[in-house]
């Protein structure tokens, strides 16, 4: 007998925080496996896939990233957060502002359903600027347990160079997605 070919499921996974901390390298390093050579600034609304086998099984995982320009968001917002399966949110630990920005970014999503059962994510990036840290490990993991999210320190930068677990590199973006 001929079974018709499974279609692949789509997991819908957002890419979110302030402007200039990584999501679209961070997307791109996951989906094409490397640093972009040049980032253009993202426009609306923008999303990366990659396949990945889970079980057995290959699933689609849809990345989207998003500029934050208040002009396309208004019209993309809506889209944007539906049928999410979770939600990735990313500070530059060099950059103690982005950190700041959260508990914005964490409202605008609770205001669209996208609360503590969703799955959400903690993401603090450039780790390999290691001399230029403005936001610590501990600080970030208070944070991060206060909002019952899991903390990576990431960098969608530089492979290696990272703690035991491969915290703090490229390698690390993998454990995230
Ligand atoms: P977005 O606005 O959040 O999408 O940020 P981009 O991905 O466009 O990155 C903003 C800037 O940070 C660019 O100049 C990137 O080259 C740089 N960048 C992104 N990720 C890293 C990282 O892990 N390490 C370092 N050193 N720079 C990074
Ligand atoms: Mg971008």
């Amino acid at each position: 007998s001929t079974l018709p070919p499974p279609r692949t499921r789509i997991f819908k996974i957002i890419v979110i925080g302030d402007s200039g901390v990584g999501k679209t390298c961070l997307t791109f390093r996951f989906c094409a496996g490397k640093f972009p050579d040049k980032t253009e600034a993202t426009i609306g609304v923008d999303f990366r896939e990659r396949l990945v086998d889970i079980d057995g099984e290959t699933i689609k995982i849809q990345l989207w990233d998003t500029a934050g320009q208040e002009r396309f968001r208004k019209s993309m917002v809506q889209h944007y957060y539906r049928n999410v399966h979770a939600v990735v949110f990313v500070y530059d630990v060099t950059n103690a502002s982005s950190f700041r920005g959260l508990p914005a970014w964490i409202e605008e999503c609770r205001q669209h359903a996208l609360g503590s059962e969703v799955p959400r994510i903690l993401v603090g990036n450039k780790c390999d600027l290691r001399d230029s840290v403005q936001v610590g490990t501990d600080v970030a993991q208070q944070f991060a347990d206060s909002h019952s999210m899991p903390l990576f320190e990431t960098s969608a930068k530089s492979p290696g160079g990272g703690g035991e677990d491969g915290r703090g590199s490229s390698d690390h973006v993998e454990a995230i997605f």
